[in-house]
């Protein structure tokens, strides 16, 4: 088969396009003819050594859509030619953590890696079937977005008629906070760096969207727009550009989700800001493993919609990490295989 593989860390000129073997599933596990793979900035960090070294040729790559093509002994229930989505957490499996269904707690948790690639194996509990009515593309950019900001709004227990304020909001992890937040009847503050992404994220859900100039403080804007009160939840995945500013919108007992940081992850913060106002702050990293079979009728129905921003072919999976280290995308970047 062809895959993308690194061999070492670096820009977006390692991931090389190349001939390698077949995998061959074991038991328990399925082999899955990929057609798509999500691009996520957790592959950036990955191509970049974030995750460690590479003792061997690493197939990045976690989100993923296609058609089973090989079942190993005992792998039941899915039939070869069954479309199906990949459920990308990998976990132990009979951990307290993982038996009460908090997969992404287990202590021997990971995402997997390898659907940069025309096939990839994995454990046959790590592939959810495919609704009809979407396309292999529109499947493969679901997973990692929707099952973090599913996750995340859960444990902040967002509910009707809460206020959320999403940094970022262009990206597929912003477009799917929204999305997810509209369905639960918030008020949904988006904001962005463009002018231009204004009227589709009202189309999606978002109730005020906000054009920062990347310096100013939306602090005072942010807690005039509620009422003198203040976000109930900040959803953060920029980092040290933003993260101050979401502690001073949220409102007292309201929660700051930390869900990444794409600008720098370093912070000096007062600690009698965030104790004397009873703030939660709250670290979000992927979900459990039942989200995405309960989220994607969901899109089938329509109540949810794959935003896609550009398809590359596979080969090209060097521009596409080049396009989205660029920034200014609305929607995921899918690989086409
Ligand atoms: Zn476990």
């Amino acid at each position: 088969m062809h895959a993308i593989r690194i061999h070492q860390p670096g820009d977006p000129s390692v991931l090389v396009y190349e001939e390698v073997d077949n995998p061959e599933p074991g038991a328990g596990e399925i082999r899955v003819r990929l057609r798509a793979a999500g691009v996520n900035h957790r592959d950036i960090w990955v191509r970049q050594g974030q995750f460690g070294g590479f003792p061997e040729p690493l197939i990045p790559g976690a989100d993923g859509a296609g058609e089973i093509d090989a079942l190993g002994p005992g792998a039941r229930d899915f039939v070869v030619g069954q479309k199906v989505v990949i459920n990308p957490g990998i976990s132990c499996g009979h951990c307290v953590f993982c038996l009460s269904g908090q997969q992404n707690s287990c202590p021997n948790y990971r995402i997997l890696n390898g659907t940069y690639a025309e096939q990839i194996v994995v454990p046959v509990q790590n592939v959810v079937p495919m609704p009809s009515g979407l396309t292999f593309i529109e499947a493969a950019s679901i997973g990692i977005p929707f099952v973090t900001a599913e996750d995340f709004l859960m444990r902040a227990q967002a509910v009707t008629g809460q206020t959320i304020v999403v940094w970022g909001a262009n990206g597929g992890l912003g477009l799917a906070t929204i999305q997810l937040a509209r369905l639960k009847g918030m008020r949904i503050f988006a904001v962005v760096r463009s002018s231009a992404y204004v009227e589709r994220l009202k189309q999606l859900g978002a109730s005020d969207v906000i054009v920062w100039d990347g310096k100013t403080s939306l602090a005072a804007d942010i807690v005039n727009m509620t009422g003198s009160r203040g976000a109930d939840i900040v959803v953060d995945s920029l980092g040290e550009v933003s993260f101050m500013q979401s502690l001073d919108m949220v409102r007292h007992g309201g929660t700051v989700v930390s869900v990444g940081a794409t600008t720098g992850g370093k912070v000096q913060m007062e600690l009698g800001q965030f104790f004397r106002r009873r703030l939660t702050m709250l670290g979000a990293y992927m979900g459990s493993q039942a989200i995405l079979p309960r989220i994607l009728p969901l899109f089938a129905r329509g109540a949810l919609v794959p935003v896609i921003d550009k398809t590359f072919p596979l080969p090209n999976a060097p521009q596409a990490h080049a396009h989205m280290e660029s920034s200014g995308l609305f929607g995921k970047i899918v690989l086409d295989i």
